[in-house]
């Protein structure tokens, strides 16, 4: 399943050149055009899926072993002190290429970025309040 209007999924099948570091049969991890940091890459998977929400088994059980694989090599390659493993779903939480893909972004002592999560303050009762919104 491709989609014709999708820039990645151009990308994932060759259709586009991109840097790619590394390709099999459900995916090619490429690296970012505009990175965050030195070798941030995408894994970008051939088939189009919206996010992480549609992925169907075989993508989502090759995918984590994919990205720890990739992680291990580059972490190797490009010797960083450390790792982000990021994947958006939808606009809201900043997804801007609407076809599944996960962000691999080697971190560096002093690389400058942040990419901290800012806790949004919740009491012990909301926090059970959302506990029980889950059951
Ligand atoms: P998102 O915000 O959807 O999680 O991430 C999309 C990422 O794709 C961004 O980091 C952006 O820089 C990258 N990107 C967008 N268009 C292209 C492209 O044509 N080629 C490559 N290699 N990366 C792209
Ligand atoms: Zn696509």
């Amino acid at each position: 399943m491709k989609d014709e209007n999708c820039i990645f999924c151009k990308i994932a099948n060759g259709m586009i050149p991109s840097r790619t570091l590394y390709e099999d049969e459900n995916f090619r991890v490429i690296l970012d055009l505009n990175p965050v940091t030195r070798g941030h890459a995408l894994i970008v998977s051939k088939e189009h899926f919206r996010n992480l929400y549609e992925i169907d088994d075989n993508t989502a059980s090759r995918a984590l072993v994919l990205a720890r694989d990739m992680a291990v090599k580059m972490t190797e390659k490009f010797g960083c002190d450390g790792f982000n493993v990021i994947q958006n779903n939808n606009e809201v939480a900043g997804q801007t290429v609407i076809h599944f893909h996960i962000h691999l972004i080697p971190r560096y002592k002093n690389d400058g970025q942040t990419l901290t999560m800012k806790p949004c303050g919740m009491t012990s009762e909301e926090l059970d309040q959302v506990k029980e919104s889950f059951d």
